[in-house]
């Protein structure tokens, strides 16, 4: 329990440094800029410097009911929401694997755990906590950065060359969060071969979009980010989060379209729905597709 507090509160803390680096993003700068990241914090609308108090992730974001306590203008919900997420990837996200990869309850927290396993967990919250980023600035600038897409990619080759390593010390069929349901769409007992082949799947699928749209829908952030993910995630789970991510922007879009805040040429941010199909995908993701067979009576 001690444990999950600390990693909790690391978790928060990390997220407000998040929260800087989303907010002082510029696409013409690099995303870990040490002179843009320096410096005191400032509410982005009257320029107040903020107090010690003004910092405390969460807590100041409710006492200040969400708004800066100098101008009154109110503040993004990214703030709270960001810090929220990276402290439960944190504190939750290795619980949630130790269930998934069917190693013991307490595996991760336990002196006995494995170097190997630490590494694969460490690579799966640098993993959802890049996705975080990526989904606030594709929001608030419309674009992916280089650098976090190559940084997906370096924890792709990681989670992969683990899972390949150690594969005999993870339960069976648990190397897919599609369980044993993977087996009906895998092509290879290769854990190399299934993440090559989801990192093939994902990129070609969305350059094949961008090619059909000629670069109107989708850009190529979000291939970089498919093929990225791909790596990382592996066939079948990709294919599963792809089609997720197009029904929930697909809905998404045609309420927007249906309420006239949006028509069929603006512009609507993709990686935020591929981040969704993901995260669904991981947590969900053996759950949806025994619920889509079951409704189909399979
Ligand atoms: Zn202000």
């Amino acid at each position: 329990m001690m444990t999950i507090a600390l990693l909790f509160f690391f978790g928060l803390a990390i997220g407000s440094f998040l929260n800087v680096v989303v907010f002082r993003y510029t696409p013409e700068k690099k995303v870990f800029d040490g002179k843009r990241l320096g410096g005191r914090s400032r509410c982005p609308y009257c320029g107040h410097v903020l107090g010690a108090g003004e910092l405390v992730p969460i807590v100041s974001f409710i006492i200040q009911k969400g708004k800066c306590r100098s101008c009154g203008h109110r503040l993004s919900f990214q703030y709270p929401l960001v810090e929220l997420l990276s402290a439960s990837a944190f504190a939750f996200l290795p619980l949630f694997l130790n269930s998934a990869y069917g190693m013991s309850g307490t595996a991760f927290f336990s002196a006995e755990a494995p170097l190997w396993y630490y590494g694969l967990v460490a690579a799966w919250v640098l993993t959802i906590l890049t996705w975080i980023v990526i989904t606030a600035i594709d929001l608030r600038h419309y674009v992916i950065p280089n650098e976090l897409n190559a940084f997906l990619l370096i924890l792709g080759v990681c989670i992969t060359a683990l899972l390949s390593a150690y594969h005999e010390n993870i339960f069976p069929f648990r190397i897919s969060f599609l369980q044993n349901f993977s087996l009906l769409f895998s092509f290879s007992d290769s854990v190399v071969l299934n993440h090559a082949g989801g990192m093939l799947f994902g990129g070609i699928f969305f350059a094949l979009l961008v090619f059909l749209s000629r670069g109107r829908g989708m850009g190529f952030g979000d291939v970089k980010l498919a093929l990225a993910s791909g790596l990382i995630l592996g066939w079948p789970d990709i294919a599963l989060a792809i089609i997720l991510s197009f029904v929930f922007g697909g809905i998404f879009g045609g309420v927007l379209i249906l309420l006239r805040k949006k028509t069929m040429k603006d512009k609507i941010p993709f990686a935020p729905f591929l981040v969704l199909g993901f995260l669904l995908t991981i947590f969900f993701g053996h759950a949806i597709v025994g619920g889509y067979f079951r409704l189909f009576g399979l």
